[in-house]
């Protein structure tokens, strides 16, 4: 009787624990590192009723500095002096009354030197893969129980397809090969949201990749193994919004933590009101505090929690997974002065990396505007090392199909457009591409896919001018897409990428005669610039295109590469004489594998055509 009546107290006492436990659903970030550059550490606890807990910590060298509770009792935000914090494993100890909960908290010892994150730069040619499109090496995420999107469809374009890390890690050999030197992801973050998550740009956890991907120490093994491969890795970011099943917006911590939190209102997507000298409040609220789109609600960086939080965030990525870089989304959507920060605190913590903003704005006046100690912000400095140059892809996009003249059209837009550089405080420093994943592609119907001398050509230019180059999956094998049909179409399977596929188009013997070309091309051009000092940090000059071509050089410790390019659907012969300023001695043309002699009065040029002299 005894022994019962001491197993139901028991079982009582239990079951009142139970009921009166803290009950703790997110600690973030998980863990720290000692020795960083700076030396506030914000950790967010979530968990029901939590905020009115005392809080106290065991560590001997890191120091509570600040408790923040929010409006929301579910928060507690805990700042810690980790000036001098050891690596070691503390408890954060959670009371209210006799309930109780402790928390380890680890601050790690770091692995790396901060130098070692050294970026990518002009050197680099980035391919841009959209992770849930390029290829299915584990079928069994491809749906996890208990996320909103219940399955895979490869019918349709706008639903996941199941993609993979798996599928990337087993075909980075091919990328190599290809000869690229860096990858940049769309989001892997955690996307569980109902519709259209596969893009990954409604972020649902800033600390956890999508299980449908694989897991977070998968990810560090995709990037160790990419690393070993001399591959950079590029992590995309989006901090102007998060996904409307954040538990950020489904549990807000503030009123303040989304801009607009009562009454949607989305963004005009007008972001000139950044510099606008003449823009109204109403204009200016409504492009920066304005959401995305409904299901991507805008965080309000101005609120310094909110900033922190993101701060940290990509510092924690950085150093967790050893990234090479960052690709910020919809950069001029967010604060100016937040991002600015955000870019000064990474660049304090790692001076070699490099970030580059997603600044999609019409003309290089507007963009320029975003790049790191540019003359128009002054006296704000957005501290953004790397802006996109969109302007050139809209060129590039009709330079290469059009008659060049004298004035206006074909490669007299790319030159004229190329003068106007003095705007960029670091034109090397942009990124430039004829297409990436929210654009039609280069090859944008069957019709241009079968043009090979206009992508040969737009190729030849990309690779050679001043920036760094960025490719879009599959354009070498002559995918095509064109906007207008949808974006889920711009991003397409790759061939080969899932078992069962028609073709393979990985490997050689499955790819199309055309297909073989075109790659064999871009492998050619890519691995020649691998390495190559003279594109990576070399001088530009220009020549005013004449009779239809266009001449360039690029320059660097006496070692020179120049190119011709043939603007025209017509052979043209150009009198070298009137390019003597370059045109000397003899050459090899790196497409062609032969030797160009350029004292010769005369250099024939094929319709469309192009030499890169080396
Ligand atoms: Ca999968």
């Amino acid at each position: 009787m005894q022994k019962k009546a001491v197993g139901i107290l028991l079982a009582l006492f239990f079951l009142l624990q139970g009921t009166w436990a803290i009950e703790i659903k997110k600690v973030e970030p998980a863990f720290w590192w000692a020795g960083m550059k700076n030396t506030e550490l914000q950790i967010m606890i979530y968990g029901q009723d939590i905020a009115n807990s005392d809080i106290s910590i065991t560590s001997g060298t890191a120091k509570i500095k600040e408790i923040v509770r929010l409006e929301n009792k579910n928060y507690l935000l805990l700042y810690l002096d980790v000036a001098n914090a050891k690596p070691e494993v503390f408890d954060i100890v959670l009371t209210q009354g006799k309930k109780k909960k402790s928390i380890a908290y680890e601050i790690k010892e770091r692995t790396t030197d901060p130098a070692e994150r050294i970026g990518f730069n002009a050197g680099d040619v980035l391919y841009l893969i959209m992770p849930d499109r390029f290829s299915n090496g584990d079928t069994d995420n491809d749906v996890i129980k208990g996320m909103r999107e219940t399955k895979v469809d490869r019918g349709n374009p706008s639903a996941r397809h199941g993609g993979d890390f798996k599928g990337l890690s087993n075909h980075l050999d091919y990328i190599t090969d290809l000869g690229a030197t860096a990858v940049w992801l769309n989001p892997v973050l955690e996307n569980d949201m109902e519709h259209g998550s596969y893009h990954g740009y409604a972020t649902t956890d800033y600390y956890n990749v999508d299980r449908r991907f694989g897991t977070n120490e998968e990810f560090i093994q995709l990037i160790e193994k990419a690393h070993g491969k001399g591959l950079k890795v590029v992590m995309d970011m989006i901090f102007n919004h998060c996904g409307s099943s954040h538990f950020f917006f489904t549990d807000y911590p503030s009123s303040d933590w989304f801009n607009f939190p009562d009454k949607y209102i989305q963004t005009s997507y007008k972001t000139s009101a950044q510099y606008d000298k003449y823009v109204s409040k109403k204009d200016s609220d409504k492009a920066i505090d304005g959401w995305f789109v409904e299901s991507m609600p805008d965080l309000n960086q101005r609120n310094r929690h909110v900033k922190k939080y993101l701060i940290q965030n990509s510092i924690w990525w950085i150093e967790y997974a050893k990234l090479d870089g960052i690709r910020q989304d919809t950069h001029p959507y967010a604060d100016f002065d937040a991002m600015s920060d955000w870019c000064k605190e990474v660049l304090n913590e790692y001076p070699d990396f490099n970030i580059v903003g997603e600044t999609w704005l019409g003309n290089n006046v507007g963009i320029s505007y975003w790049q790191k100690d540019s003359k128009l912000s002054y006296p704000k400095n957005s501290y953004l090392p790397s802006v996109m140059d969109f302007p050139l892809m809209d060129i590039m996009v009709s330079a290469f199909d059009e008659e060049t003249t004298d004035w206006g059209q074909g490669f007299s837009k790319v030159h004229d457009y190329l003068t106007q550089d003095i705007v960029y405080p670091d034109p090397m420093n942009l990124l430039i591409f004829l297409d990436n994943h929210d654009t039609s592609r280069f090859n944008k119907n069957e019709k241009d896919a079968k043009n090979s001398s206009r992508y040969k050509q737009a190729l030849a230019f990309l690779l050679t001018t001043r920036g760094i180059a960025e490719l879009y999956y599959g354009s070498e094998i002559l995918m095509y897409a064109d906007k207008a049909n949808g974006d889920g179409g711009l991003r397409a399977d790759f061939p080969g990428g899932w078992i069962g596929d028609p073709t393979n188009a990985f490997t050689a013997s499955e790819r199309t005669k055309e297909q073989n070309e075109i790659f064999e091309y871009t492998k050619k051009l890519l691995n020649w610039r691998k390495g190559n000092q003279v594109i990576a940090k070399g001088t530009l000059k220009h020549f005013v295109p004449v009779n239809g071509v266009y001449i360039y050089e690029r320059s660097y410790n006496g070692k020179t590469v120049v190119v011709i390019l043939n603007g025209s659907n017509q052979e043209k012969t150009l009198e070298t004489k009137d390019f003597r300023e370059i045109l000397v001695g003899k050459k090899k043309d790196i497409i062609s594998d032969t030797q160009i002699d350029l004292e010769a009065n005369t250099l024939v040029i094929n319709a469309r055509g192009a030499y890169i002299l080396e």
